[in-house]
Formats: structure tokens, C-alpha cells, sequence
């Protein structure tokens, strides 16, 4: 079998075209664009990419983003009051505020996080915006878990009543992910086993599954022998593989090996990834809607 590729930079264009007209609607109907202020720490090269990969698509729909940045060797009293301000205004209008992770070792990354006010947290990392979304009445759905979902369902790819397993327990992907496949509705309605570090016996469990996430980091962790015929993989990994010069980014799984088995895949780039990036921009724009009273 040759699984079908789950393109997920096709659908993140798709999805931004209708951004696009809904960020105009909004901007006639407020006045502005929606703003989204991002917080860039230290010099990571894999984080600038990421930021400026997020900034660009937010141009691209319309919506205002500007990149506030942080020295690397920064403390947490300094980061906490630099989100405090920003959510105060100091640097213009904000509807949504994102902190890049990760941040350097010294800073208390939930103090940090938890600054940012749940009616702002486009990422959806607040306590306030975990607990809605634990209990079924999601506001901000981590972009991740919500970029997964959205994949399923434009794929027809039926979650009802299937096993779905998720490796890596994550409060940024897999536990939301988690909670989201349970969760009543398209999408949804999923039998859930969340796998993790201390799990025994993975492959077993990874064999199990109708639909298979990878939300670990470790390259080539899930093996064609790990996948059972015609299941759905969905590969969130991203690693950097290679020595300099010649790196590439790969996912969680054996690609090549387990496209030859599964049913459907995503591809590292071109799956996972920019559906994030889309629906953060969904979730700046419907924070600028809540603000406004459009929602
Ligand atoms: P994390 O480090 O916070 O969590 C990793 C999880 O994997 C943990 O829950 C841990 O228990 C589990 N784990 C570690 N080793 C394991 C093993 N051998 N077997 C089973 N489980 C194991 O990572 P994260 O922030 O959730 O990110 C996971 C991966 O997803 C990373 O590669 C990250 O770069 C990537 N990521 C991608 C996107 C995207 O848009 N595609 C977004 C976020 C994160």
C-alpha cells in the first residue's frame, strides 16, 4: 500500500484564503486589522524561522503582527512585565499576544505564559483556555491539536468511534490533542489512549490505533512495524537531522518505511506545521472578533 500524503501546506492556503475575507469584513467592520503581538526571546535560529514564518502568513491574511524582541539573557521579572505592558498597550493595540517557546533555561516559562490574559492567549496555553477546552466549549484550541483536527475532517478522515493514540502528553499538543479527539462533534468522538515516556509496550499501543499521532520529537520513533495496515499517521515531530550544511527537518516516523504501510500521512515539512501557523492566524481573528463583540 502507499498511504495517501495528508497535504497539509495545500489546506493551510485554503484556509488562509478564507481568513483573508473574514480579517476584511473585520477591518470594515472595526476600523482596524486585527493585531498580533509576538514575543521573540534570545536568538534561536529555529525559533526566529518559526516567528517570521508566522509573521508573514499573518501578512498575507491581513492581519497586523509585530515581533517584540528579548534578549537571550533576560529574567523573569523582565519578561513578565515586558507581556504585562504589551497586554496594556504599550505597543498598540493587541488582540493577541504569543510567547515563542521554548524560553532560555533561567526564565519560569509558566510565569511567563501565565501573564499573558486569557481573552489575549491566541495559543491557548491560559488555565482559563485549557479548562474550556477540557470541558468541551473550546474558546482558543491550541494551534497544534486544532491544526491536527482540522486535517482529519478536511481529509473525511472518520474519527467517530476509531481508536486514535497519541505519543508525547504535551500540554502543548498531545494532552489538548488528546482532549479535542474526545471531545463530542466532527472530529471527535474518538476512543483516546495517550501515550507517553513512561509508557510500556508502545509499539503495541502505536499498533492499535485506526489513527496514530507523533507528538515526541525524537526522530524515526515510529517504524512501519509500529503501524497497523491502512491507519492514519499524523506526524507533528520536527527535528533537524544532519550535520551543518546538509541538515533537513524530519518528523517522528520513518517516513518512507511507514507511508509504505499506513493508510494516509502527513509529510515533515508541508503537514502539521503550517496548519499551525493558519490557525493561530484563526484565533487572532476570532480574539479580535470576542474583543468587538462580533462573535
Ligand atoms: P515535549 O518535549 O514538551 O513533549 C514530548 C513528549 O514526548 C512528552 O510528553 C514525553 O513524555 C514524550 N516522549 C518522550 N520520549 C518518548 C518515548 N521514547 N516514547 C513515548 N513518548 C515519549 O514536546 P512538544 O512541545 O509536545 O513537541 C513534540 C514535537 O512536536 C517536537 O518535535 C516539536 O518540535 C514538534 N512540534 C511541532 C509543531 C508543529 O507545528 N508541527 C508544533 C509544536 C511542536
Amino acid at each position: 500500500m502507499t498511504a495517501r500524503i495528508l497535504d497539509g501546506k495545500a489546506l493551510a492556503a485554503a484556509i488562509e484564503g478564507s481568513l483573508h475575507e473574514e480579517v476584511e469584513a473585520f477591518a470594515t467592520a472595526s476600523g482596524r486589522a486585527p493585531r498580533l503581538v509576538v514575543v521573540l526571546v534570545g536568538d534561536l535560529p529555529a525559533s526566529a524561522s518559526y516567528v517570521a514564518a508566522k509573521a508573514r502568513a499573518a501578512a498575507r491574511v491581513g492581519i497586523d503582527a509585530e515581533v517584540v524582541r528579548a534578549t537571550g539573557s533576560c529574567d523573569t521579572a523582565s519578561l513578565v512585565a515586558l507581556v504585562r505592558g504589551i497586554a496594556h498597550g504599550s505597543h498598540g493595540p493587541v488582540d493577541g499576544i504569543l510567547v515563542q517557546l521554548p524560553l532560555p533555561r533561567q526564565v519560569d516559562t509558566l510565569a511567563v505564559l501565565d501573564t499573558v490574559p486569557a481573552d489575549l492567549d491566541v495559543d491557548g496555553f491560559h488555565p482559563e483556555n485549557a479548562g474550556l477546552l477540557s470541558q468541551g466549549r473550546p474558546r482558543f484550541i491550541p494551534c497544534t491539536a486544532a491544526g491536527v483536527q482540522r486535517l482529519l475532517v478536511d481529509a473525511r478522515i472518520a474519527t467517530a468511534g476509531r481508536h486514535a493514540v497519541i505519543v508525547g502528553r504535551s500540554d502543548i499538543v498531545g494532552k489538548p490533542l488528546a482532549l479535542l479527539l474526545a471531545s463530542r462533534g466532527p472530529g471527535g468522538d474518538a476512543t483516546v489512549t495517550l501515550c507517553h515516556s513512561r509508557t510500556t509496550d508502545l509499539a503495541d499501543h502505536c499498533r492499535a490505533a485506526d489513527i496514530l499521532v507523533a507528538a515526541v520529537g525524537q526522530p524515526g520513533l515510529i517504524t512501519a512495524d509500529m503501524v497497523r495496515p491502512g491507519a492514519t499517521v499524523i506526524d507533528v515531530g520536527i527535528n533537524r537531522v544532519g550535520e551543518d550544511g546538509g541538515s533537513r527537518l524530519v518528523g517522528d516516523v520513518d517516513f518512507a518505511a511507514v507511508a509504505a504501510v499506513a493508510g494516509a500521512i502527513t509529510p515533515v515539512p508541508g503537514g502539521v506545521g503550517p496548519l499551525t501557523v493558519a490557525m493561530l492566524l484563526a484565533n487572532t481573528l476570532l480574539a479580535a472578533e470576542l474583543r468587538i463583540g462580533r462573535r
